[in-house]
């Protein structure tokens, strides 16, 4: 019988952590901390998610707001945006929604942002630290796994972990995470991608599968070993759809594995409440 790596249960109890430290900061006379988020243009899905951090951080009385761009914005207005949330003394965070629309250059609105301020851990100074095993902002996603595999005590040492997906954000990330000298940690790291020959045979060997791939129900049931622990990250939706399905088809895999995230109500929920630590780290450091 397999267990449910429960997102919600999980961030309910690290929303109650941060809400705690957040109290103590203000007995202490500080401000909450504070997390912005840029939006630019009118992606239903950014929308969503950035409402939904919105809401999880009023919850834990954290100040934040959302900055709406137009989408027509010019790439320099934006920069010009981004220094000012660089220099404010009150903002403690900030996050830039992706995708931005095709005229702007992503890569230099990311290197715009200050590393200290740089709560999703895209820029390539918290990436550089990260892989060194240094002090670093970790981006959301990576970090969400991570402690719900730490949560879970789930054993990971010397484990064979597949990672589908090689984004800079999620796949490559949480490569490097899982075959640090930590605990979680220490596995031995396949990352797989769109070029990767033999696929089902290689997943057949993992001990933990990641699937960072963004194609719904993707690692079906004949691609996984018996009692493997299964990391759903995608987050996909069908067009005239409200429901979101996984990269995992999740009903079928769900009886071989010995722990398996749902969708919604897995990793999403965690990537959340990481960029909540984040910024809280970031208040903490500040003063
Ligand atoms: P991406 O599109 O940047 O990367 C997808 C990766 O999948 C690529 O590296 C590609 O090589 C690989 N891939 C594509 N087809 C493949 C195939 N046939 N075989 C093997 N590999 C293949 O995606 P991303 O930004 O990493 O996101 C992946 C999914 O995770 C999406 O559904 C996204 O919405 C979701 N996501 C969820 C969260 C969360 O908080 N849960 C956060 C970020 C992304």
């Amino acid at each position: 019988m397999y267990q449910l790596l429960d997102g919600k249960l999980l961030s309910a109890q690290i929303k109650e952590e941060i809400k705690l430290e957040v109290e103590s900061l203000m007995a202490q006379g500080k401000r909450a901390p504070n997390l912005v988020a840029v939006i630019v243009g009118n992606d239903p899905a950014s929308e969503t998610y950035v409402n939904s951090k919105a809401r999880n951080c009023e919850a834990v009385g954290m100040q934040s707001s959302v900055i709406r761009l137009d989408e027509n914005i010019s790439e320099e207005k934006l920069l010009q945006q981004i220094n000012l949330l660089n220099n404010d003394k009150n903002v403690d965070g900030f996050i830039v929604q992706m995708p931005l629309p095709k005229h702007i250059n992503e890569q230099k609105i990311i290197e715009t942002i200050s590393p200290e301020k740089d709560v999703d851990g895209f820029h390539p100074i918290n990436l550089g630290k990260m892989m060194l095993g240094q002090e670093a902002f970790v981006s959301a996603t990576p970090m969400g796994i991570m402690e719900m595999l730490k949560r879970y005590n789930i054993d990971t040492k010397g484990k064979h972990a597949v990672v589908i997906g090689r984004s800079n954000i999620v796949g490559t990330p949480i490569s490097l995470l899982l075959s640090r000298n930590t605990n979680p940690g220490n596995c031995t790291v396949t990352l797989c991608h769109s070029q990767t020959k033999n696929l089902k045979e290689i997943c057949l060997q993992a001990d933990i599968i990641v699937a960072a791939i963004g194609k719904k129900h993707f690692v079906t049931a004949d691609m996984v070993k018996d009692g493997a622990v299964i990391i759903d990250v995608g987050i996909n939706r069908i067009a005239g759809e409200k429901k979101i399905y996984g990269d995992v088809d999740f009903d079928n895999v769900a009886p071989k594995s010995s722990f398996i995230t749902p969708v919604p109500g897995g990793v999403g929920l965690m990537t959340i409440v990481s960029l909540m630590l984040n910024t809280l780290k970031s208040a903490k450091a500040k003063r």
